[in-house]
């Protein structure tokens, strides 16, 4: 056979199909999602007649109707996907429709016929199946295998159900099998050993949100519990079971198994919950066909009676004889009871008829126990191997998940790290670059900058104008009002002088109170003009001042225009000097321009 190539094959799985499959994956692991997600997987298929999807999504919502409806309900929906299943040839979701199926006639009591109904297609099962698909189909046989009483068969392919289905990779199949497992155990009567599969089953099914699988989970340590004579134990099992609801978003409508419950409370003696159970048991079963019910049922009513201390009533009520099958353990349970009543009626003879009875039973049951031996060891020994497995799995998510978290801190703290260096980079070069008291370039930055600025001007033809900028007395502040005065004055200067320039130009703090403005493309006069208007503007903010200050609310400037004076960088601010000398000589408060090295404009 010629295989697909990956592409091919997720090419031919529609949207739909992809759907239901993810829906079928939830069935034990989240029972709300699985059915919502198969609804919606159901509707997209059913738009665009996609035939495979159907019937993923009807194996679905057949499998979810078998623990949360009527087995008939069940059946309608798997004989559908069964159909659609036929009509695209799909072999394997074949096979788990007559799986479902097959459990539909075992929770109807039908378990020789669901045997044989099932037993046929493990070989293709084995070939075609794959984990929990497989396991499904194994752990069917096997629940055959046990109602029948079969203990040995139903370990052996609990323990095949258990290898196929990867139990480590499984979602909640794995609580199936262990809820299995104990059920088995239950049946032969090691009480012990089921309770403690119970407690794991219940301790990984808080993990799943399967209200159904919890419920049977806890009916079978109800009974646990109540057959080791700690029914007290058993009470607030029974609550919370009590406390589901039998919708579909509960534990569904069937099995309550209120003839289990009513054994609890009775023993514990809670005649009045007792009642309540028998009553509501008898609702429920009328017309069950599981003999284990009716029969469980019967017993229940007459432990009932004998509460009330109507012994003839119960031991009449046991009289009839066990109905074909009745478990062992139900069937021991029904002559231990009538024993019970035997006595109390004070008919000894009969009472130990009874107890015999109940002795080659139980008899009975030790050898289907040590029968099923073997098979039990090695599902218990896979049991324990799996939960190793899993417990690693666990360890390993837990270490990668901490070593992710590490990793993360680390990254963040590097993240701070290196947010704090570019800070500080930006700091230095802050402190390269700016003068620390006015926030204008520096002296340094001017001269980084002024020689290309110069060059690039020459180049383009283009005037470069040089500021040179002297407060006027500037002295007199610091000597009358302090230095830090001064100080705050230069800086207000230099705010000022920063505000009022364009972004091309470059404000600098030159030295001292001395300013230089370079004015790229400016010719001298528009570098006047604009040198002037900050003078008014630096004037008028000093007059402003509540304080009248001393100096300092004027300065005097010399400008250069490189297109006047076109040597070298050191002529041209020499120029600009020359033209701030002659306005302090000419008396301050001035702006002169460089006329080429004749004629100072005023
Ligand atoms: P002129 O009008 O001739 O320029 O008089 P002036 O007083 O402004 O000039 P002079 O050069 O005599 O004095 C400048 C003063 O500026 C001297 C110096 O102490 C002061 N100075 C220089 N740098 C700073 C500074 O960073 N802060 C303060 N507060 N004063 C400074
Ligand atoms: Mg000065
Ligand atoms: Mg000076």
């Amino acid at each position: 056979m010629r295989h697909m190539s990956p592409v091919k094959v997720r090419a031919a799985s529609s949207a739909a199909l992809q759907l239901a499959r993810r829906s079928w994956r939830l069935l034990y692991s989240d029972s709300q999602a699985c059915i919502a997600l198969a609804g919606q997987a159901f509707e997209r298929a059913s738009r665009r007649g996609d035939l495979a999807a159907m019937g993923w999504a009807r194996l679905t919502r057949g499998f979810h109707l078998i623990w949360y409806a009527t087995p008939h309900e069940a059946m309608d929906e798997l004989s559908e996907a069964q159909r659609c299943f036929e009509a695209v040839g799909d072999r394997a979701g074949q096979l788990l429709a007559e799986v479902g199926l097959a459990r539909c006639g075992w929770r109807d009591g039908q378990f020789r016929a669901s045997l044989e109904r099932v037993l046929p297609l493990r070989d293709e099962g084995l070939r075609i199946l794959q984990h929990d698909g497989l396991g499904m189909l194994l752990a069917t046989i096997a629940g055959c295998y046990s109602e029948l009483g079969e203990s040995q068969q139903a370990f052996a392919y609990m323990y095949q159900a258990l290898r196929e289905s990867a139990a480590g990779r499984s979602q909640g199949f794995d609580v199936v099998l262990y809820c299995n497992l104990a059920h088995e155990l239950i049946q032969l009567g090691d009480y012990h050993q089921a309770l403690s599969y119970l407690e794991e089953g219940l301790a990984r099914c808080a993990h799943l949100n399967n209200a159904r699988l919890f419920s049977v989970l806890s009916i079978n340590r109800v009974i646990c519990l109540t057959n080791l004579d700690r029914p007290a134990e058993a009470l607030p099992d029974v609550r919370r079971l009590l406390a589901l609801p039998a919708d579909k978003d509960g534990r569904g409508p069937m099995n309550a198994h209120f003839e289990t419950l009513a054994l609890a409370a009775l023993q514990a003696g809670d005649v009045a919950l007792g009642t309540d159970m028998v009553d509501r048991a008898c609702c429920m079963l009328e017309g069950t066909t599981v003999p284990d019910e009716r029969a469980t049922l019967r017993v229940a009513q007459a432990e009932l009676l004998m509460a009330r201390g109507r012994w003839a009533e119960a031991a009449a009520l046991l009289q009839a004889p066990p109905q074909p099958g009745e478990s062992l353990r139900v069937r021991c349970m029904h002559f231990h009871a009538l024993a019970a009543a035997q006595e109390r009626l004070g008919q000894p003879a009969q009472a130990l008829q009874a107890l015999r009875l109940w002795q080659k039973l139980h008899t009975e049951r030790a050898l289907q126990a040590s029968g099923a031996r073997y098979q039990a060891a090695a599902l218990q020994t896979e049991l324990l191997r799996m939960k190793q497995e899993l417990q690693s799995i666990d360890a390993r998510r837990r270490s990668t998940e901490r070593a992710r978290a590490e990793l993360e801190a680390a990254n963040q703290q590097l993240k701070g790290k290196i947010a704090e260096v570019e800070a500080l980079q930006q700091a230095l070069k802050q402190q390269a670059t700016r003068d620390f008291l006015t926030g204008l370039f520096n002296r340094r930055h001017l001269d980084d900058v002024l020689p290309a600025m110069l060059a690039m001007a020459q180049r383009d033809r283009q005037p470069l104008s040089v500021v040179i900028i002297d407060l006027d007395h500037f002295k007199t502040v610091n000597d009358q009002l302090g230095h830090a005065a001064g100080d705050r004055l230069l800086a207000a200067f230099g705010e000022l002088l920063g505000a009022h320039n364009r972004k091309s130009d470059v404000a600098c703090r030159y030295g001292g109170e001395e300013f230089c403005l370079l004015m790229p493309r400016t010719a001298a006069a528009a570098a006047r003009r604009k040198t002037l208007a900050l003078l008014k503007q630096w004037s008028a903010q000093c007059e402003g001042d509540a304080r009248k200050l001393p100096g300092a609310s004027s300065f005097s400037a010399g400008i250069a225009d490189s297109s006047l004076v076109p040597g070298p960088l050191p002529e041209l601010l020499k120029a600009a000097d020359d033209m701030l000398l002659q306005a302090k000589r000419r008396g301050r408060n001035r702006v002169l321009v460089h006329d080429n090295g004749t004629r100072a404009a005023a």
